[in-house]
């Protein structure tokens, strides 16, 4: 194991959840939300209740990957049930609103939207529950690093300079608010060519991992970039559910472990 277990949630809005864990990256389209799905996928396979929080507001891309469609039905004391896909309880905004609507939120609906999915969401008893988080280090994802309690955070970069200087921002951001990094993921770390099998850094390499150990965070490892990651998460099938015994699958599984 990388790190100790993280510290009880103990938010009052989620009594009976154990541990609340932010999925973030400082800019979008890195793969968070497919790392996020993936990785509670894993923490379910090592026989935990999970539940995952698309707090991505103005990008909810849960519903797709986990191939939810239609609405959360209304439970007891008209608290909402989050809705079930691969033994994983979701809740999203996209199951709520169309994109368009909430693409022009200001950050005070982002958050009350936010608190809704926390607070009026019947979560019932969970492990974990992983927020996926929204790109960036604004308000928003200040107001819910704060609000929430979370246990702890992952953060998602590609090898790239770029995306590994927000992401730098992103785990100062956490570390101001007293939030453990649980480690960082190097998604889209390499390319195998399928014709002749050769390696190509399409964003560079090793940059996530050489930035971890700079700022003294567990490195959790480095996913390839892979066509059958990226059918995987189209079709509401992720690869974790779809193929938990193959590398990829295994890989999650065990970056799941070790943050746990
Ligand atoms: P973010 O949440 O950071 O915006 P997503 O998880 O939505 O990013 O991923 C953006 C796109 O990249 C999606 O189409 C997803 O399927 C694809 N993708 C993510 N990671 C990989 C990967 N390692 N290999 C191939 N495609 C990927």
């Amino acid at each position: 194991r990388l790190v100790s277990p993280p510290k009880p949630a103990a938010a009052k809005v989620l009594p009976d959840v154990r541990h609340v864990i932010a999925v973030a990256s400082g800019k979008g389209g890195v793969g968070k939300s497919t790392t996020a799905v993936n990785l509670a996928l894993g923490l379910r396979a090592n026989g935990l209740k999970v539940g995952i929080l698309d707090a991505d507001i103005h990008g909810p891309s849960i519903p797709t990957l986990l191939a939810l469609h239609g609405q959360p039905r209304m439970g007891k004391d008209r608290r909402l049930l989050p809705m079930q896909s691969n033994g994983l309880s979701a809740m999203s905004m996209g199951m709520m609103v169309d994109a368009e609507t909430a693409m022009v939120w200001r950050g005070p609906m982002v958050m009350s939207a936010i608190t809704q999915m926390l607070a009026e969401v019947d979560w019932g008893v969970l492990d974990v529950l992983i927020v996926d988080m929204p790109p960036g280090t604004g308000d928003a994802q200040l107001a819910i690093a704060q609000g929430t309690t979370l246990s702890g955070a992952v953060i998602v970069s590609t090898p790239q300079d770029l995306a590994l200087i927000d992401a730098r921002r992103g785990i100062a951001m956490f570390r101001k608010v007293d939030v453990p990094i649980l480690g960082v993921i190097e998604n889209m770390a390499h390319f195998t060519c399928t014709q002749c099998g050769t390696q190509h850094a399409l964003f560079g390499t090793g940059g996530a991992q050489a930035e971890a150990q700079r700022l003294n965070v567990p490195f959790l490892g480095a996913i390839p970039l892979t066509m059958d990651l990226r059918v995987a998460s189209d079709s509401g099938q992720p690869i974790v559910a779809r193929d938990p015994d193959g590398p990829l699958g295994r890989l999650y599984i065990d970056m799941a472990t070790r943050i746990w």
